[in-house]
Order: C-alpha cells, then sequence, then structure tokens
C-alpha cells in the first residue's frame, strides 16, 4: 500500500515535471535546488547546535571533579575538625568521635580515589601527586590523633593549634586545586564557543556562497538554454516558411504559375468529399488546346509557351470566385474544377472561356477549325452523393473532350451523366 502510494506521487510529480515548459522545468530545477541546498544549511545549523548542548553538558561534567574536591574540603572542616572541637568541649562522646573520624577519612579516601580517576591533564598531574601526599599526610594525623587519645583517655590532649595548622594547609591546598579545575573548565567552555561560533560564521558563509554560486549558474544556464530555446523558435519558424513556400512551389506549375496535377489530386478529392457530404454540384472540366501540335511546328516552342501562357490567364480571369479551381494538368491540357455551380451556369462559364480563349485572336494558321487558337472542353456536372465513384468526372470529362474534338473542336460538351456506360452528351453547341 505504501509502495503503491510512493508510486503513483512519484508517478504523478514525473507527469508533472513532462508537461512542464522548458522555462518552468528549469525554473522548477532551480527551486529544487536552492531548496536542497537551503534544507543542508538547516540540518548543518541542527547539528551544530545540538554539538554545543553536548559540549555544554561536557562542561558541566567537567565540574564533578570540583564538586568532588569541594565535597572533601567539606568533610575537614565539618567532618573532622569541628567533631574535634565538639569532643574537646564534651559535646560528643569519645565512640562517636572515632565512629565519625573513621567515617570522614573513609569517605575522603573514596572521593579522592575518584577525583583521580578522572582525565588529568599533564601540567596538572605534579600538583595532583602533591596533594594526594598531602592529604595522606593529614589523614595519618587523624589517625593518630585518634590513637593517641585512644591511648591516653584524654581527649584535650588534642592540639587545637596543630588541627588548625593542618586544616588551613590542606584547604589552602585542595582551593588551588579547585580554582585549577574551575579555570580548565572556564577555559575549555570559551575555547569551545569561540570554535563554534568560527565554524557557524564559516558553515554561513561557505553556504552563501554555495548558493550564490549555484544561483548564478543556474541563471547563466538557464539564460542559455532559453536564448537556445529562443534560437530554435525562430528557425523553426523559419524552417517551417521555407516548407511552406516549398510546398507551394511543388504545387505551382512554373510556365503559367497555376497550380499543377499535384495540388489537383489534393483538391479534387477534398472538393469532392465535401460535395458527397453536402450533397452538392460538383463541375469538372477537362481543356484541351486544338491542333496545338501544328501550332508549336508552325510558330515555334517559344511561341507555343506563350500561348499556353495566354490560355492560362483567360482561365484566370473567367474563374475568379474562391471556389473556383484552374490547373494545368500536364502539356497543353488545363483542368477546371467548379463547385455549387450547376450544369447550365457551368455551360455558360465553359462557353465564355472558349470565346474568351478565341477572342484573344492568337494566329493559328495550322487549325483546321479556325484562323485563330481555339480550346475544347470536355463537361461533367452532377450533384455529388455516396454512391459517386471518385474516378468517374475525370473519365466522364475525358470522354466529353474526345467528343468535343470529335464534333469539330472549338466547342464544349457537358454531361450531367456520371453512370460507368458511355452515355450521349446532354449538349453539344458549337461555340
Ligand atoms: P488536338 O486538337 O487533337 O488536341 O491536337 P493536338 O495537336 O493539340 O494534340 P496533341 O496531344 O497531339 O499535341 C499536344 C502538343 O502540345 C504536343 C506538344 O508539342 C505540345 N506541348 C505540350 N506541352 C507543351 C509545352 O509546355 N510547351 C509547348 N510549347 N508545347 C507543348
Ligand atoms: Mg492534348
Ligand atoms: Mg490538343
Amino acid at each position: 500500500m505504501r509502495y503503491a502510494l510512493e508510486n503513483i506521487n512519484l508517478g504523478s510529480i514525473m507527469h508533472f515535471i513532462e508537461a512542464l515548459k522548458l522555462k518552468s522545468k528549469l525554473f522548477f530545477l532551480f527551486i529544487l535546488i536552492t531548496v536542497g541546498l537551503v534544507a543542508v544549511g538547516i540540518m548543518g545549523a541542527i547539528n551544530v547546535e545540538s554539538m554545543k548542548k553536548n559540549h555544554d553538558s561536557l562542561y558541566f561534567g567537567s565540574l564533578v571533579p570540583v564538586t568532588e574536591l569541594n565535597e572533601i574540603l567539606q568533610i575537614y572542616h565539618s567532618g573532622l575538625a569541628s567533631t574535634l572541637y565538639k569532643a574537646k568541649s564534651s559535646e560528643i562522646s569519645f565512640s562517636e568521635v572515632t565512629i565519625e573520624v573513621e567515617r570522614s577519612l573513609k569517605k575522603i579516601n573514596n572521593l579522592w580515589n575518584n577525583y583521580e580517576s578522572h582525565f588529568k591533564r599533564d601540567e596538572e598531574l605534579e600538583y595532583v601527586e602533591y596533594v594526594s601526599i598531602e592529604i595522606k599526610a593529614i589523614n595519618s594525623y587523624f589517625i593518630r590523633v585518634l590513637k593517641a587519645t585512644k591511648d591516653t583517655a584524654d581527649i584535650n590532649k588534642i592540639s587545637i593549634i596543630t588541627l588548625e595548622k593542618y586544616i588551613s594547609h590542606i584547604h589552602s591546598v585542595l582551593q588551588k586545586l579547585i580554582n585549577y579545575e574551575v579555570n580548565i573548565a572556564t577555559y575549555e567552555r570559551k575555547r569551545f564557543t569561540n570554535e563554534y561560533k568560527v565554524s557557524v560564521n564559516n558553515m554561513f558563509v561557505v553556504l552563501s556562497l554555495i548558493i550564490i554560486a549555484v544561483l548564478m549558474i543556474s541563471y547563466s544556464v538557464f539564460r542559455s538554454i532559453q536564448s537556445d530555446h529562443t534560437k530554435l523558435e525562430l528557425i523553426t519558424k523559419k524552417l517551417k516558411r521555407l516548407n511552406k513556400k516549398l510546398e507551394n512551389v511543388s504545387y505551382t506549375d512554373s510556365l503559367t504559375s497555376m497550380h499543377n496535377r499535384r495540388y489537383f489530386n489534393l483538391v479534387y478529392s477534398r472538393e469532392l468529399k465535401r460535395a458527397k457530404r453536402t450533397h452538392s454540384y460538383i463541375t469538372f472540366m477537362m481543356l484541351d488546346i486544338d491542333f496545338f501540335k501544328q501550332y508549336n511546328d508552325t510558330y515555334g516552342h517559344i511561341e507555343g509557351d506563350f500561348a499556353l501562357k495566354s490560355v492560362s490567364k483567360v482561365l484566370k480571369d473567367t474563374l475568379q470566385r474562391p471556389s473556383d479551381f484552374v490547373f494545368r494538368l500536364g502539356g497543353e491540357e488545363f483542368g477546371v474544377l467548379l463547385t455549387q455551380t450547376d450544369e447550365s451556369d457551368s455551360a455558360k462559364l465553359a462557353r465564355s472561356i472558349c470565346d474568351a480563349v478565341r477572342d484573344r485572336q492568337i494566329k493559328h494558321e495550322a487549325s483546321k477549325v479556325n484562323q485563330y487558337l481555339t480550346i475544347s472542353i470536355g463537361i461533367v456536372c452532377c450533384v455529388a452523393d455516396d454512391a459517386l465513384n471518385d474516378e468517374i468526372l475525370l473519365t466522364r470529362a475525358d470522354e466529353m473532350l474526345y467528343e468535343a474534338k470529335d464534333t469539330g473542336r472549338d466547342r464544349y460538351i457537358i454531361t450531367s451523366n456520371v453512370s460507368e456506360a458511355q452515355t450521349q452528351p446532354i449538349e453539344d453547341l458549337t461555340a
């Protein structure tokens, strides 16, 4: 279940990243790095802080020896000296003195052994050894005092002056050690605090420098990728424009600047589909110049090309509606595709094309039908439906063109019969 959830989360994050645009992806990465660095910084700071706390406990731990020394001092004063004072003033019995002195000496030995077991610096070893000898000396003094008292059974023999001399001596010896331990602990803590401050400062400086460097590098990478992206976009746009241009060139006839057969195939299939869908009229005309071989033979190919351009101009001038399409299908053959035009209007247009070509009065002495250049047109016009065969319009228009040629040229022949079988044309008009 947990894994499934993790997978879903990871998957949705990946989807989210993939859906982002390049710019947003980079921005996302940039935010991620910054958050990561800040998180590392915070974690570092937390660790250093806990280190400091540990050291604080270490510092207070280093005061334990001081406590032990203070306790020893305390026992010398209140456990031993004060017991002897009380004994002298007969406040306590001899047996009580014995118990108290032995107990105090035992405690002092234990505390001192504990103290000695802690870590010691080289420079303090000598003094510690000296204190140890002094403690032994004063402890043996108390044992001697106890023994002498026991032997004489006279407590008043204890010399207060000697006692005070010993007590004040051990006091100053121990106090010196206590001061030394306190100073060491304070010094160590101060040293660590300074080191801690320096390392925290260093950490912040290094982290800030890293963050600034990462930000600067990310920014420059970001800028460079963005500029590459912009260049790429410009190149893509240019390429698209050039592609469009190339496409136009590939669809254009270089001599007449009319659309060529490639483009015709495209438009024909598109317009036929549309007409079938809307059950509307579609007209296809096949045009062919009469006796053009003879024209070329008589006037030469260059003149022939001029004649082709003239015919193409007539077609462009006559058919100007957006729904009229004219093509040079090859050689001296042209194609016209009309939509939303019934038979009568198609016939009128065909007639005006034939008239306009003839009226240009392009001399054609070798023609057997007219002294000027003429054309013949085969036309098929029908209301398209789903049953209409895609090739039939081309076949029928071709058949009508042959009819026009056979029946004298310089004319159009139109049919609306789009059945497979060859049928009689519905009109056979001489222009
Ligand atoms: P019809 O009346 O039966 O159509 O006779 P036609 O001579 O026009 O028919 P045919 O198809 O025999 O001849 C077509 C001629 O068109 C042949 C060729 O010399 C000429 N032609 C084809 N393309 C071009 C061209 O680009 N430029 C020139 N000048 N002539 C071309
Ligand atoms: Mg021909
Ligand atoms: Mg011809």
